[in-house]
């Protein structure tokens, strides 16, 4: 029995590793994603180097920090006007906290000496995307321990809306709005420091959308 149970771990393994293999190699030939490498540093130190000639340095301290997902389309700076130097922002993959994340903003809140924690989510977030895939069709092997966190870290949220009158988009945006306030939560309850200065109103924790079709902000009521 034991070696049965062996020699189907060892199966799973055995066929979990070609597909691994054959969606970690992608479309281009590694010729080709070299030429894409190379195209990239060269538009970063072109890119940089305009950077230079317009630096322009909010001085002092930001006053406010924010957690936002990492979707290239939601910046921060560009999506409230703002100059660099004045938010402090930590990103993850659908605006989700770990230990790193609540250790920077405790930084943000302790030395910096900011007085507002924005939880930024936003409309069409690929991240509760893959949540909801998961959770109605589970992954029988995770090939990256890493990705099976951050897929822990947003279920949750997906688990919270049960409504099954829902169409597939407004399931996907419920999610989104449940997921921020799953990570304010997550912030208050595991980050005893942070949950401190609330309850002192040293710190004023916020939730939002940010709409990718219009641009709006949508600050969430608790
Ligand atoms: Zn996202």
């Amino acid at each position: 029995m034991k070696f049965f149970k062996l020699s189907m771990v060892l199966a799973l393994l055995v066929l979990a590793l070609p597909v691994g293999a054959v969606e970690r190699t992608g479309i281009l030939a590694p010729a080709d994603v070299k030429k894409e490498q190379d195209a990239v540093m060269q538009m970063l130190v072109s890119g940089n180097k305009a950077h230079q000639a317009h630096i322009v340095l909010k001085p002092g301290l930001p006053k406010l920090m924010m957690v936002s997902c990492a979707d290239s389309r939601v910046e921060p700076e560009v999506i409230f006007h703002m100059k660099p130097g004045e938010i402090y922002t930590v990103r993850a993959f659908g605006n989700i906290v770990d230990k790193s994340i609540l250790g920077s903003l405790e930084y943000g809140a302790d030395k910096l000496q900011c007085h507002v924690l924005v939880v930024l989510g936003h409309t069409h977030c690929s991240a509760l995307q893959e949540a909801i895939s998961e959770h109605d069709n589970p992954t029988s092997v995770w090939r990256s321990l890493n990705l099976q966190d951050l897929n822990g870290r947003l279920q949750p949220a997906v688990e919270s809306v049960t409504d099954k009158s829902l169409s597939d988009d407004d399931r996907w945006d419920a999610v989104v709005r449940a997921n921020v306030f799953n990570t304010m939560r997550t912030i208050r309850e595991e980050s005893p420091e942070l949950w401190q200065l609330e309850q002192d109103d040293m710190l004023k924790i916020v939730g939002g959308i940010y709409h990718l079709d219009t641009g709006k902000v949508e600050w969430l009521k608790e």
